[in-house]
């Protein structure tokens, strides 16, 4: 006999407050507007999620990924998760209470949809996950923090060294960590965490030291242009050698580097979301630097406002061609036109399509509008050059080939 509607359960899809950084992703991705959020909190609305899974993949917390089985009629409303500081424990349920078989056609239809791969590179080193939270972060110490754009740029892009001293930390290449800010907002709850990329590789920013470093530009406008403080940068970018600062994670089983040194990276980023990009880059030089062979290719499309605002600029301009080829888009130099990463895609289009013939994982990384652009230009690299982008690119998707990371 079926269950009444007083016995029905849900597997409630819910977003941990204490994870999440509110990076709009989730409500981005939902393809049924099941997402919501306030100046504090994002929210999945019981009555519209369909437990499709499509927002989970691209979370870069894992914040997104926790779920209660509750009676359907005791479902946390918006309106109650709005006001959460962190999620309710699980509720002990009646065992004669029947829980409804899920379709899997809509998770089946988004895994095939997705933009980016739900899986790390099979030959990645396995990451360590959340080893510290909100509740029980790690203190680092800033061990130093340089401004990587010039004096004259508009931007103050600064590369901060975290040490960790004797304490375990392990991070690898593509992955994040979170900071915890001090002090409270403007309703008096403390501050959420911040995540950014590690900018150095696994073995240390200073090799076989226990430290990592990000790649952080100092907040003073939104991406429209209106004047606003950002909490986390601001605090990171005033700190000096010596402070402490409480860290989480590290975050992120996806964008990751493979371990096969024979595999070619393409890397597309723009800004800050060169950290990344610097970390793998980094990874393979001191392998070769250390005899090891490395025939895996690397191509680099970094785009910035001017070559003075482009973090990282001097060392990667020393790096050998044999080792990397880079090329590098400036949308506000006076007198040039405002090129993009995906023109000097065009421009390169048959390397970049020489290297889509084979083993080659790409990864695109910072702001959310290149998406498409970046998109474009690999499918009109794919038509000019015989093959099918609409084949292709869900390939690489399932075999965790292809990764996304914007905001
Ligand atoms: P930015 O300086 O504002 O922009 C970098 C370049 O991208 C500029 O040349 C800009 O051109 C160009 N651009 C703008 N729209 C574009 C589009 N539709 N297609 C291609 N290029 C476009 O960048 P930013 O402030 O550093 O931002 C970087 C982003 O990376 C942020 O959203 C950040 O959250 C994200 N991110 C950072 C980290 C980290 O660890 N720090 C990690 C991952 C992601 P215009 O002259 O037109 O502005």
């Amino acid at each position: 006999m079926g269950a009444s509607e007083s016995e029905l359960l849900i597997r409630q899809h819910l977003i941990d407050p204490e994870v999440c950084i509110r990076c709009n992703t989730c409500e981005e991705t939902c393809p049924i507007d099941a997402i919501t959020h306030d100046d504090r909190n994002y929210v999945v609305d019981p009555n519209i999620c369909n437990g499709c899974n499509a927002c989970v993949p691209p979370c870069p917390t894992g914040s997104i990924d926790h779920w209660r089985i509750i009676p359907k009629v005791a479902a946390y409303s918006v309106d109650d998760q709005l006001t959460w500081d962190e999620l309710p424990p699980q509720q002990e349920i009646d065992g004669e209470a029947a829980l409804p078989e899920l379709s899997n056609d809509a998770v089946q239809q988004n895994a095939a949809t997705s933009m980016s791969s739900a899986m790390a590179p099979r030959s990645a080193a396995q990451p360590h996950l959340h080893l510290h939270d909100v509740k029980n972060p790690l203190t680092a110490t800033i061990a130093g923090n340089f401004r990587l754009t010039e004096a004259d740029a508009e931007s103050d892009i600064r590369h901060i060294v975290l040490d960790f001293g004797n304490q375990v930390f392990p991070v690898l290449e593509g992955q994040s960590i979170g900071i915890i800010p001090p002090g409270v907002d403007d309703s008096g709850k403390p501050h959420y965490m911040r995540l950014y990329s590690v900018a150095s590789p696994r073995d240390g920013e200073r090799q076989g030291h226990n430290n990592l470093s990000l790649t952080v530009k100092r907040v003073i406008a939104d991406h429209e242009g209106q004047a606003i403080r950002g909490v986390a940068s601001n605090y990171l970018c005033d700190l000096n050698k010596g402070d402490k600062v409480l860290v989480t994670g590290p975050y992120g089983s996806n964008f990751l580097m493979p371990n096969h040194a024979g595999s070619n990276l393409l890397m597309i980023c723009t800004g800050t979301g060169a950290a990344p990009m610097r970390a793998m880059t980094e990874y393979r030089r001191r392998l070769a630097d250390q005899g090891n062979p490395v025939p895996g290719k690397l191509m680099l499309f970094f785009g910035a406002r001017a070559p003075q605002e482009l973090p990282y600029f001097g060392p990667l301009r020393k790096l050998p061609e044999s080792f990397i080829t880079s090329h590098l888009a400036f949308s506000r130099v006076p007198g040039e036109p405002r090129t993009y990463v995906q023109d000097k895609l065009r421009e390169q289009s048959k390397a970049v399509a020489q290297l889509l013939r084979s083993d080659t994982y790409i990864y695109i990384c910072g702001l959310r509008g290149m998406e498409a652009g970046v998109m474009a230009a690999l499918r009109e690299i794919c038509d000019a050059s015989g093959f099918d982008w609409t084949f292709l690119h869900p390939n690489m998707v399932a075999e965790g080939r292809f990764h996304v990371e914007t905001y």
